[in-house]
């Protein structure tokens, strides 16, 4: 899944407007960049890996700091910028 170039710009929003000089933990730089892939954080079902009905994920976006690659995982449904709407009629492009 992909995010709109709109919704990359509305995380950023988000994430600079409660605390407007966020900075890197690791480097200090303030510039950080919106990774367009949704990914999925997936319930550890024991060592086997499945997917399929049954097992919880949570959809994440990732923003990296520009300066050393440090990033951070936003819980996109949480954050507002992935609807349920967006999980619902999302399809698999071929
Ligand atoms: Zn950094």
């Amino acid at each position: 899944m992909k995010l709109t170039k709109e919704q990359g710009v509305e995380l950023l929003k988000k994430l600079t407007a409660e605390k407007p000089s966020q900075t890197c933990p690791l480097c200090g730089c303030q510039a950080f960049s919106v990774n367009d892939t949704v990914f999925n954080l997936t319930e550890n079902t024991g060592k086997t890996l499945t997917i399929g009905k049954g097992v919880s994920f949570i959809p994440v976006i990732s923003a990296s700091c520009q300066k050393c690659g440090y990033m951070i995982f936003i819980n996109g449904l949480i954050s507002g910028i992935i609807t349920d709407e967006d999980l619902e009629n999302y399809k698999d492009p071929d």
